[in-house]
């Protein structure tokens, strides 16, 4: 995946994603400049056509890893904890890496305070932050997947459309996942559950059709109102 984010000053940064070994195409078959080149005029051709200085671009910047770290404990009793992307770094797709660690920080302090004994509070901390953690995690590998390949999918577009409508005509109810995880307080572990029912019900509506004309708007309003409850105040 090539993505283009826009500078202050009107140029744009390009980020290309790609295995380092083992799968083609892979940063180990793409090395030189040449190389590049010839993967760009073949994969990239329109924003190949934007980068004068591209050879140069190339061997300026080095290829670096994201990974998703998973550890099974996040504190050593009362002496240590974890928080941030020492104990969850993710992958970027979903930029929640610094939010995810702020809401850490709200929960270590609240949990401190109202536990004397650190030991506690750092256990506490755990069992609130890991689930949660851990969702966002798993999204940010989805929204990777999603971005690369189901942009352009016509599927992907006529689900999106009937959440649009469906977040219209239920507002308390069906927040689309993305809105949930980035505009409301819902939590990251309700937020990816709640989303895998909603895809779930966008994927069978849609199934075999190319549009929303004869939708069962009464059977999807009723099955919402009857399987998925408001947004929780302190999440909406
Ligand atoms: C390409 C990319 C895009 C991103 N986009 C977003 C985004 O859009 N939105 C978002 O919310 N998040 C985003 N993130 C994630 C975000 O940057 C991280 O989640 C966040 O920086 C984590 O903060 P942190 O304080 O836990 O760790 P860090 O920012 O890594 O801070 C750790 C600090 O500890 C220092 N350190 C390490 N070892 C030692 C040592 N032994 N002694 C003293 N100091 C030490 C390091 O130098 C560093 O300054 C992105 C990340 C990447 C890689």
């Amino acid at each position: 995946m090539l993505i283009a984010l826009p500078n202050t000053e009107g140029t744009f940064t390009a980020t290309l994603f790609l295995p380092h070994k083992g799968r083609t195409p892979d940063f180990e078959s793409v090395e030189t400049a040449d190389e590049a080149r010839r993967f760009f005029e073949a994969t990239f051709p329109d924003a190949l056509a934007l980068m004068p200085r591209f050879e140069e671009d190339w061997i300026s910047h080095p290829t670096s890893s994201l990974a998703t770290l998973r550890l099974r404990h996040w504190h050593l009793d009362r002496r240590a904890v974890l928080l941030g992307d020492a104990a969850h770094a993710m992958v970027p797709f979903h930029g929640q890496g610094m939010n995810c660690a702020f809401e850490d920080v709200e929960a270590l302090d609240r949990l401190m305070a109202a536990n004397p004994d650190l030991a506690e509070a750092f256990a506490a901390f755990e069992v609130e932050r890991k689930p949660n953690a851990e969702a966002i995690q798993a999204m940010a590998l989805e929204n990777y997947v999603e971005m690369r390949d189901a942009v352009d999918d016509p599927a992907w577009r006529l689900q999106r459309t009937l959440e649009l409508q469906l977040a219209e005509r239920h507002p308390e109810r069906f927040v689309p996942r993305y809105s949930m995880v980035s505009f409301r307080r819902t939590p990251y572990a309700l937020a990816f559950e709640r989303g895998r029912w909603q895809r779930a019900l966008l994927a069978g509506a849609t199934a075999g059709r190319d549009g929303l004309d004869g939708l069962d708007w009464a059977a999807i309003d009723a099955r919402i109102l009857a399987e998925l409850p408001p947004l929780p105040a302190d999440a909406a």
